[in-house]
């Protein structure tokens, strides 16, 4: 059985700031004040992590990108770096809190990822230039990547509409396949 046939229940990895958790590079969260949010934390269906914190930096912590022109892909097979502002490399805490999420999410038979949109690490659509100046571009922080990588479904926070969606569909197909059986 492989890693994404293991993957049975619908649980929520979430990007702890998205609950509010304040561990942000400045302190702060991103907290997503929305009913079914509150409703699937009361479900016991999220799986909060911070990849950064979980990989060893602290908070606060400099703002890190990608190295321009390189892709989640290029870092989590040692192509490419992740520095921070002051051009300190902070590579391996990242890889090491991208894999550490993927065996949470592994552990917890998660199936789909709400993630915050344009991080380093939990970016799934965007992410900054990595020149600092403010600009994002079209990309993937390596956690979203490695999840993606290995069967779980990410969602960014501005498409959390697509992750009900995706929710409600799963739970249809599995009782069709019940009803067949
Ligand atoms: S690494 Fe992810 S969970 Fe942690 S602060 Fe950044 S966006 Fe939020």
């Amino acid at each position: 059985m492989n890693k994404l046939q293991a993957m049975k229940t619908g649980k929520i990895l979430i990007s702890a700031c998205l609950i509010g958790q304040k561990v942000r590079y400045d302190g702060r969260c991103n907290r997503i004040r929305r009913d079914i949010i509150a409703k699937w934390q009361q479900s016991g269906l999220l799986v909060p992590i911070c990849p950064e914190v979980t990989g060893g930096l602290p908070t606060p912590r400099n703002p890190a990108e990608l190295q321009p022109g390189k892709t989640a892909s290029d870092i989590l097979s040692g192509k490419g770096r992740i520095l921070d502002n002051t051009g300190t490399d902070v590579t391996d805490q990242f890889v090491i809190g991208a894999k550490i999420t993927l065996d949470l999410a592994i552990a917890n038979n998660c199936r789909y990822g709400l993630m915050k949109e344009a991080s380093p690490s939990c970016g799934c659509n965007y992410i900054h230039s990595g020149k600092f100046d403010g600009q994002t571009k079209i990309g993937k922080g390596i956690t979203a990547a490695l999840l993606q990588q290995n069967g779980i479904e990410i969602f960014s926070e501005t498409g959390i509409e697509k992750l009900v969606k995706a929710i409600s569909d799963s739970k249809i197909n599995r009782l069709k396949t019940q009803t067949a059986t």
